[in-house]
């Protein structure tokens, strides 16, 4: 099954961006805590049961400001205040996935990056299971090559850690100069179970991503045709700057 959903709610408010999303026959939402996250639980419970109620899907957007790898402890510290603040959201909203870029190298090898990310994963996961709240650290794949994140850190991240992963499309096309081996990737991709992903029009240059584009048609349709051809269950969250109409725009090429 594909669900897709918008990045956001494009001003209208949760509330207002679930319904939105359930008008325009969309079946995902992902909740965006970009600058902070500004959410009673109370508030979490009533969206959450609208969500579920019209039969959206929801997903969290931690935080822009985490970097897991910073030199800087207490901005590990508060890295990880954001991350769980964004759990304990989730939890309430029914929201399973709690996607979040980790860090940075900084000086860092990758090797050491990978370790320090994933020792403050695993600590992170330890306060998820103590209190009980029902979602799942979805690390996502990076645009950027100074930022931790590409697909072979975070599927072993996975492995070893048992959390989960982001797959963003554009990102890893970013990445990689603009290109994209679908075949390689699905393969690699095909043993983790549901696959919550990112999809948009992409900027880029040498250094990686620079900003979201409006998606077009045939990158959806090619990103579409792969995942029918892996018998794909996934959930596909807009990231342009026309979030819901691209959504429509994916629902009909589906
Ligand atoms: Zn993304």
């Amino acid at each position: 099954m594909i669900k897709i959903g918008p990045a956001g709610s494009s001003g209208l408010g949760n509330e207002e961006g679930i319904r939105h999303a359930k008008e325009l026959g969309l079946s995902a939402l992902e909740v965006e805590f970009t600058y902070g996250v500004r959410m009673s639980n109370d508030e979490a419970k009533k969206i959450g049961l609208l969500a579920q109620e019209l039969g959206i899907s929801l997903s969290i957007h931690a935080p822009y400001y985490i970097n897991l790898n910073s030199e800087e402890r207490p901005k590990v510290h508060a890295s990880k205040t954001r991350i769980l603040q964004s759990c304990e959201r989730g939890h309430y909203l029914g929201a399973k996935y709690i996607v979040f870029h980790a860090g940075f190298y900084g000086k860092e090898d990758k090797e050491k990056t990978y370790q320090d990310i994933k020792k403050e994963i695993i600590d992170l996961q330890k306060t998820i299971k103590q209190k009980k709240w029902d979602v799942m650290l979805a690390p996502e794949t990076t645009g950027k090559a100074s930022q931790f994140g590409d697909i072979d850190e975070l599927l072993r991240l996975k492995k070893e850690t048992c959390c989960h992963l982001t797959i963003d499309f554009s990102h890893l096309k970013a990445r990689n100069n603009g290109k994209i081996d679908y075949d390689e990737l699905f393969k690699k991709i095909r043993h983790i179970g549901h696959i919550h992903s990112h999809f948009s029009g992409i900027e880029w240059t040498a250094k990686g991503e620079r900003r979201h584009l409006i998606t077009e048609a045939k990158d959806i349709k090619e990103l579409l045709e792969y995942l029918k051809k892996y018998g794909a269950d996934a959930t596909i969250i807009n990231e342009s700057p026309d979030p819901f109409g691209d959504c429509v725009k994916t629902k009909k090429l589906l």
